[in-house]
Order: structure tokens, then sequence, then C-alpha cells
């Protein structure tokens, strides 16, 4: 049985799962392209001070791969992304990856039953499956703003941190108000001379409760495996129990809120302060946000919460609507990702030439989130609508794993040459999903990184994680057409014994 080539995009937390996955089914023949200089995608980037996960470390890890000696319930960056580097070395993917590769765009052939890949560089590689596991959250969103080119401060974005600016004594604009930006303001408020945060929408929040784990506890979760499996899966139970708030249960909607408003009230004495960090959508609406640190810091006499919406940037401040001028030496962009364009700006063609930009033109749509219908043998990792609000998602991408392998072993097993997922399923799935999202907290906020412009909710998952690891536990590869592989034809005059040898596919370029 022939093993197939399988070009993985990405390098991320998803793209390691589904490598180390395939080093553990014995299927050896991958490459991992990753357009950056090194692995970790999220975790490689977001260096901005005080970046950490906000979902708890001993969740925010893979289940197969416990890392039990996490300094804090939240751990910082640098933890994260040395474990992701761990993983890759302990499971010998160092060889699989090559860094340095941008895909520009794969095509498929449907006569070779093949997608070629093109690279920005010109290259062409072959594989007969391909993963894209470049993220939700990998593309920075510069926001429009007249004047952003003639500012001539430092000026960059929390996901592009620039290390070199020293913006210690500095006046400073932070534009955004979400999670990165309430990471990284406590961090840099201290240093700063002024710091003025342009804040569009207030957003909830929970306190973080964060703290250093104590060597007794990391000794014991190292050493008793049924503690820290107890651990991680109270955890993701504790935050499960969120879910019934993305679906609009008034019981503990109302709980939350609660909590988020008494945490508003215990740290921000100014009632005017208080009225513009309350949010006028409802809880879970938008990511809830959690912070120890992030209401004290508005505290600061060198602080100030600027609500005004900005209306353009000069060389040396940022104008907001009412007319107001405020100096910065340098401007900081919080602004999020370009969440709903999904595999953006790769160029992705399927059967007949078939784009999946025209495919998405209403809004990206996926099978699980994993598979869309005339595509054959494309498969998404944290692709439309696997998102949470509510919980780690690690545990997502676990799930597309084990189907995409499950994808996988029946293409070998089969000795098919691919598979195409059923447009009716795909579109009644997709309907089911989209009504489940109607009821949910979601479809009752305005605007979030979550919806596209026109109001489809492309990015979040509509039900519990229990749901979704149930719906994706094996491969239904019933729900797919599958096309078997051409017999191949030899010349005449071969000798015998090759007839016998069903020979590798075209091995031009280098998915293995
Ligand atoms: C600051 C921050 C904090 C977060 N905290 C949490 C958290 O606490 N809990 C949680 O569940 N989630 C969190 N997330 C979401 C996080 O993105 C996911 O949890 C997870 O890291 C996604 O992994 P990924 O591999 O799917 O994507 P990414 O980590 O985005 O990796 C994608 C990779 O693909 C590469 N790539 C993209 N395009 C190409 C191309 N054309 N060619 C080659 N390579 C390409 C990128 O360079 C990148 O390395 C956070 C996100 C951010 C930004």
């Amino acid at each position: 049985m022939a093993q197939r080539r399988i070009a993985i995009i990405g390098s991320g937390f998803s793209g390691l799962c589904l490598g180390i996955q395939l080093k553990k089914a014995g299927i050896d023949s991958f490459t991992i392209f990753e357009k950056s200089d090194r692995l970790g995608g999220t975790w490689r980037d977001n260096t901005y001070p005080g970046a950490a996960c906000d979902v708890p470390a001993f969740l925010y890890c893979f289940s197969f791969e416990q890392k039990t000696d996490w300094s804090r319930l939240w751990s910082p960056q640098e933890e994260i992304q040395d474990y992701m580097e761990h993983c890759a070395r302990k499971y010998d993917l160092v060889r699989h990856l090559r860094f340095g590769t941008e895909i520009a765009g794969a095509r498929f052939d449907a006569g070779a039953g093949v997608w070629r890949l093109r690279t920005t560089g010109g290259e062409e590689i072959v594989a007969d499956v391909l993963v894209s596991a470049v993220g939700q959250l990998n593309r920075p969103a510069i926001p429009a703003i007249p004047g952003l080119d003639r500012f001539r401060g430092a000026c960059f974005h929390s996901a592009r941190w620039d290390h070199g600016a020293d913006l210690a004594g500095k006046r400073v604009g932070v534009i955004g108000n979400a999670a990165s930006a309430i990471q990284l303001i406590p961090q840099i408020a201290p240093r700063v001379r002024h710091l003025s945060i342009f804040q569009r929408s207030a957003n909830w929040m929970l306190p973080r409760g964060d703290r250093a784990y104590t060597e007794r506890e990391r000794r014991w979760l190292a050493r008793f495996p049924l503690f820290a499996w107890l651990h991680r899966w109270s955890i993701w139970l504790r935050l499960e129990l969120r879910f019934p708030i993305m679906r609009k249960n008034r019981f503990f909607a109302w709980m939350a809120r609660r909590a988020a408003e008494k945490n508003l009230r215990a740290q921000v004495a100014d009632p005017r302060l208080r009225a513009a960090l309350t949010p006028d959508y409802p809880i879970g609406g938008k990511r809830i946000l959690i912070s120890d640190d992030y209401y004290p810091t508005l505290a600061r006499d060198n602080v100030e919460v600027v609500t005004d919406g900005i209306a353009q940037l000069s060389e040396d401040a940022v104008v907001t609507r009412d007319g107001r001028v405020h100096p910065v030496d340098a401007v900081i962009l919080a602004t999020g990702f370009q969440t709903t364009a999904f595999l953006a700006p790769m160029r992705i063609a399927g059967l007949d030439g078939r784009s999946l930009d025209a495919e998405w033109a209403d809004g990206a749509r996926a099978y699980r989130g994993i598979a869309v219908s005339g595509f054959p043998n494309l498969f998404l990792m944290y692709g439309p609508n696997t998102n949470l609000g509510h919980n780690s998602i690690i545990f997502m991408i676990e799930c597309q794993t084990r189907y995409i392998l499950g994808a996988i072993r029946t293409l070998i097993e089969r000795d098919l040459a691919y598979l195409d997922l059923s447009r009716s399923v795909m579109e009644a799935d997709d309907a089911r999903t989209q009504a489940a999202l109607a009821g949910t907290v979601w479809a009752a906020t305005d605007k979030s990184w979550y919806k596209t412009e026109k109001g489809r909710i492309t990015n979040n998952w509509s039900g519990s994680t229990v749901r979704y690891w149930w719906i994706t536990r094996r491969f239904d590869g019933e729900r797919y057409r599958a096309r078997a592989r051409e017999p191949v034809v030899y010349p005449a005059t071969a000798p015998a014994d090759t007839l016998e040898a069903r020979p590798a596919p075209d091995a031009a370029g280098s998915a293995a």
C-alpha cells in the first residue's frame, strides 16, 4: 500500500498536532510548510509584553503530551513556544518542517488526482493530500485610519511587536482594548510617560485569578498522572459550563454578568469610567476577557481611556472625532486579526478549477469546519466555525486531527485517489450550524471578529465541545465520493516484475 504525500501548511498547534499523529500512525510522508523561519504560529508571533494564554495552560497543551510543570496557571508566551518546540523535537518533526516557504496557492489536478501547490518563490510542489493549518488569527488587521502612514513615531501591531522601540518615558497610544491590549497595557503603563487607550467598545471582563504553581503542586502533577488528568479535565469542565452563556441561557448569563459587574465595581472607583467600561452587548457576544491587572492599571495617573472614535493620525498625534488632539510618540495597534478571510491570501482551486474564494463568496463554510465539497483531499484545521468563545482551541484541533487522520487512512487502505465531500451533506451541515448559531449570543451582538461584514458567523462553532468531539470522532467516509486510483498503464516492453509493483506516484516536488 503506497503512502500518500501530505502537505501541511502552517506549523502552529494545528500543523504540529497533525504531524505528531501522522508519525504515531506510522505515516512519514509529510512536510509541514511554514512561511516564517520558526515554528509556533500564534505563539511565535505574539511576543508583546504580558502575552499569555487565556485558557489555563494545563488545558492549553496537547492531551497526549501533558506538560505538568507550567510556571503559572496562565503561562506566558515563551513557555508555550518552548513547549511547542519540545513537541517538535520529541516527536521527530523537525526534519519534516520546511521553513521560509510560503504557499501562494494550490490547484487540484483531477486527472492526476493530486494537488499542485505553488510557493511564493515559484516552486511547484505535488501532494496527494493538502491540509491547511494556517489558523484564524494569523494575519494582523491594520485599521484603515486616515493618516496612519503619515505618523512619524514608532507604530506597530501587537502581533509584530517592535522590541527595538523604546517606550520608556514616551507618550504612547494603544488602539484597541481587547484580548491582546488588556495583557500588554498593564505591562507598559508603569514605563511610559502617558498612555492613551483608544477604546471603540467596552468588553466584559472577569478576574483571571492567576498565580504561580507551587513546587508541591508541580511535583504532585508530575508524579501522579491521575491527578494531572483530573486537573486537566476539571479545567475543561469548568470552562465547558460557560457554554450555556453562549446559548443565551438566562441564568448562566445573569451569573456571568453579575460576576463581571462585581469585578468592575470592585476595581474601578470612578463611576464615569465604570460607565465607559460597561459593554452594551450581552455577555459572551465578544470574547469574555480575563484579567487581574487591567482595571487597576486604568486608575493610574498616567493612563487615560479615550472613547471618542479616532478621526485621523497626524505626524505626532491621534486626533479624535471630537476634535481633541492626543499627542503621542508611539502608536500600538492592538487591533486584532483578519479573521473571516480563511486561507487568504492563498488561491485555492478545486475540481473544474473552481476557486475557494468563489465558493466562499458569502462567507467561509466547511463540513465540520474541515472539508469542502469540490475540493477533494483538502482538509482544514481550525477552519470555519471551529473557534470557541468558552474553551480551549487545542481540544478542537485534536478532534480535527483524529478526523483527518481517519480520512488519510481511508485513502491508503482503500487505495483511493481522492475523497470528495458530497455537496448536499455540506449544505445540510452548514444549514444546521447556522440555524444553531442564530440562537447564540454572537447573533445577538452587532459586530465581532466572529462575523463577516454581512453578519454571517463564520468563525465560531455552534455547539459544545462534546458535540464537536462526537461528530468528528470517526471519519464518515460514506459522505464522500471516492475515486479509485487509475490503473497504471505500463509500456508493453516493461519487465514482468515491474508489472507487479505499483510505482510510487509522480515524485515531483517534495511534500514528503
Ligand atoms: C494572542 C493570542 C492568544 C491566544 N490565546 C489562546 C488561548 O489562551 N486559548 C485558546 O484556545 N486559543 C488562543 N488563541 C487562539 C490561537 O490562535 C489558537 O489557540 C492556536 O494557536 C491556533 O493554532 P493554529 O496552528 O491553528 O494556527 P496559528 O498558530 O495561527 O499557526 C498558523 C501557521 O501557519 C503559517 N502560515 C500561514 N499562512 C501560510 C502560508 N501561506 N504558507 C506557509 N505558512 C503559512 C503561519 O506562519 C503560522 O505559523 C490565541 C490567539 C492569540 C492571537
